[in-house]
């Protein structure tokens, strides 16, 4: 079941540039910081409201982010949905036809699972599924 915005996503060149420039703008206090090797980035995020923004740099030129950021520039680069389930809800989109970048989920910042949704089956939009960690 594919819930509410869990995050946003950002590609940006330069993390320490880009926390300063976030951090005037919603006078952010405190940023998580965090590496996932997995998608070779580093991310530091804060809380706007009841979205997380992350702010993603690449850690390595062939991570997919720094492919974006020379393809498209620096932006919105993925929006996630809070998913309850999400290997199953995975199996149902495939079945439905949509393509998907993660057919199983994967290890994402937060300890969430997290999995992509192919843009060119979601009107251009990269979306991930991110699945919270149950609480002990
Ligand atoms: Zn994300």
């Amino acid at each position: 079941m594919i819930g509410g915005v869990n995050h946003l996503g950002i590609a940006v060149r330069d993390l320490e540039k880009s926390m300063a420039l976030f951090q005037q703008i919603f006078r952010v206090e405190k940023f998580h910081r965090e590496t996932v090797a997995d998608q070779k980035v580093d991310i530091a995020s804060f809380k706007a409201g009841e979205v997380l923004i992350e702010l993603t740099a690449p850690t390595d030129a062939d991570s997919p982010i720094a492919k974006f950021i020379e393809k498209r520039g620096e932006g919105i680069h993925h929006v996630a949905f809070t998913t309850e389930g999400i290997n199953d809800e995975l199996q149902h989109l495939a079945a439905s036809g949509v393509q998907l970048i993660n057919p199983t989920a994967q290890k994402g910042a937060h300890d969430m699972m997290i999995a992509f949704l192919h843009p060119k089956s979601t009107n251009g939009v990269l979306m991930e599924l991110c699945e919270l960690p149950k609480k002990a």
